[in-house]
């Protein structure tokens, strides 16, 4: 930041808050600001709403949520006019629907696009934080929310000669809205998580040849994808209280629940019988609707992924390519579960070829193709679907420093502490929407959960003239050791992964950290709304000025939408 003096206490705020992210999170906390009177301004560095739906906008991106247990519960004018075409909507229309929720609620004229934050500082003397963009404009404002998205600082591979390929290349994650063509072409993905495995899919489709660059394989299952009709949107439209309401209840917030029953509760028969019938079902059941001791019993994990391992098998003509397919490294459901649709039968195709980057590494990349340790390929275009610096990635980004100049890398050196997922210690003022060891799932219900939380705790704030709130020492380290329980027993935290904070293209993220809460989406709000309920003693707060009532303010909601 340009201007390190330290601000007076009288310093003119630009705005009351400042959210940084026009995605899910940062339009529906926009929205709640407003109702409370705030004067509040997103800073969004793309140049549309949705976040991950405007950034990831590869062939074959969809959800992998049912649509319509993932739109927004609160926004009932939007619920009401809306149809989801498939059950698993694709890119394009998520993005329209983002767009007509920013439309339909008026929020884009309080979104500055094309505005990449750089710098974040918190100013003791006026309880504000300075923020700053990359582009030198600064703002200051009292409260600072951030709402960066998990997944949505794209990383690249340490390859050499990446900027000399003379085709086209892109991340999965930074996709040009004009988009690429595959007709034709020769063409290479280099990983095969979810957004490799959905862009595989469909590349395969008119690509000449499509070279696969795998280093581990993930389990995959069937989505399972269907149109919706007319009539069932219509009775899916009769039902959203109730869609709703089961995403309050279930672990993750998707519509399917862990069953109680332990694997070894069934015969070997009703066993296989069962996952037969989840394999054969839509959506996430045979993750999160199956035996809750998959995740914890490693026989029953292992009986799980021979199971699945058949199913692989199965699909792939030739034993050595399913071999390949085939994860050895960890067990079903450790790791994300992506979703396929004939994700397996591409590697039937006469066009299309398995690397096994283990094996025979990437050396370099060449200006006119990829080099391994056994091969030169030549390729018209490149795709890296190499993930992302996920979860602390986005902050990492950021020059964010609180009280007297603590950075927040340096606080998060040795992985994050915060307060219920929300709060971070030294950082007064700031408020993070599915920050680190907050719930996970199914994004909107936790998001929406975190934005209410937020936005009642400002309200506090407001309401009683408080202009500054900490979170304090003692209720972080027990919160972070909350975490720490729930991670124990789980095979998952077991397992390098995004969600245990591996990248292994991030230097220092080498090794597991505890990165996210993995317990149960109910436990996790009953804990933050007991906070709330118990009028905040967790917290400090500082000044006591008494400002105008809310109301005052003259910003005035843009809509009448109440919650469901
Ligand atoms: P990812 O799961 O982290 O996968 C990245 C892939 O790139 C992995 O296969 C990884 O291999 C490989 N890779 C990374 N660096 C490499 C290197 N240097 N050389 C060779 N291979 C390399 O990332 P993602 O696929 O983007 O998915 C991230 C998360 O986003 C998902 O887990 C999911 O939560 C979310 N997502 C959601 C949807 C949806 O909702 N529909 C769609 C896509 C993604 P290793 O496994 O060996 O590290």
């Amino acid at each position: 930041m340009n201007n390190e003096q330290s601000e007076t206490a009288n310093a003119e705020l630009d705005y009351d808050a400042i959210i940084i992210g026009a995605g899910m999170s940062g339009m529906y906390q926009l929205f709640r600001l407003r109702e409370l009177g705030l004067k509040a301004l997103v800073l969004e560095a793309g140049t549309g709403v949705g976040g991950t739906w405007y950034w990831n906008r590869y062939p074959g991106a969809r959800f992998d949520s049912e649509s319509w247990s993932y739109g927004y519960s609160f926004c009932l004018e939007v619920l009401e006019k809306w149809n989801w075409s498939e059950h698993f909507a694709g890119q394009p229309e998520i993005e329209e629907y983002c767009n007509l929720v920013a439309d339909t609620l008026d929020l884009k004229r309080d979104i500055r696009f094309s505005s990449r934050v750089a710098a974040a500082h918190f100013d003791d003397a006026s309880n504000s934080w300075r923020i700053e963009l990359t582009d030198g404009t600064s703002f200051r404002s009292r409260y600072m929310v951030t709402a960066l998205g998990l997944l949505s600082s794209p990383t690249m591979p340490r390859f050499e000669g990446v900027e000399d390929f003379n085709g086209v290349w892109c991340h999965t994650g930074e996709w040009p809205k004009e988009g690429i063509d595959f007709d034709g072409k020769r063409v290479a993905v280099v990983g095969t998580g979810a957004s490799g495995i959905q862009a595989i899919q469909e590349i395969g489709k008119t690509a000449s040849q499509l070279t696969v660059f795998q280093r581990r394989p993930n389990w995959c299952t069937p989505l399972h994808n269907s149109p919706i009709t007319h009539a069932e949107m219509e009775d899916i439209r009769a039902r959203y209280p109730k869609i709703f309401q089961l995403c309050q209840e279930t672990a993750g917030c998707f519509i399917h629940s862990h069953d109680p029953r332990s694997a070894f509760d069934l015969s070997e028969e009703d066993r296989l019988a069962f996952w037969e019938s989840l394999y054969g079902s839509p959506g996430f059941g045979i993750w999160q609707g199956n035996f809750h001791d998959i995740h914890t019993d490693r026989e029953v994990n292992r009986q799980l992924s021979d199971f699945v391992a058949e199913k692989i098998r199965q699909r792939i003509h030739d034993p050595k390519v399913a071999d390949m397919l085939i994860p050895k490294d960890h067990g079903f459901g450790t790791r994300r579960v992506p979703q396929e649709t004939h994700y397996y039968e591409v590697f039937n195709q006469e066009n299309v070829e398995l690397i096994g980057v283990l094996d025979t590494p990437i050396e370099r990349i060449t200006p006119t193709g990829i080099r391994t340790t056994e091969r030169e390929f030549e390729f018209d275009v490149i795709i890296y679907a190499t993930g992302f610096d996920a979860i602390t990635g986005s902050f990492d980004r950021i020059d964010v420093r609180g009280s007297e100049g603590t950075t927040l890398k340096d606080k998060w050196q040795g992985g994050p502490s915060t307060f219920v997922g929300m709060m971070v210690e030294d950082f007064p003022n700031m408020f993070m929407v599915m920050g680190p060891h907050g719930a996970l799932g199914n994004q909107p219900r936790s998001i929406e959960h975190n934005v209410g939380w937020i936005s009642d705790l400002i309200g506090h704030m407001e309401m009683n003239g408080l202009k500054s709130v900490r979170a304090k020492p003692e209720d972080v380290k027990a919160w972070h050791d909350f975490v720490a329980s729930k991670a124990e027993g789980l095979l998952s935290n077991e397992v390098d992964s995004w969600m245990t904070g591996v990248n292994l293209n991030v230097a220092g993220k080498e090794k597991r950290q505890l990165v996210r809460y993995s317990g149960t989406a109910p436990e996790y709000r009953a804990r933050c709304d007991a906070v709330a309920a118990g009028g905040y003693a967790e917290l400090e707060f500082g000044g006591t000025e008494l400002c105008p009532p809310s109301a005052a303010r003259g910003h005035e909601s843009a809509a009448n939408e109440t919650n469901l």
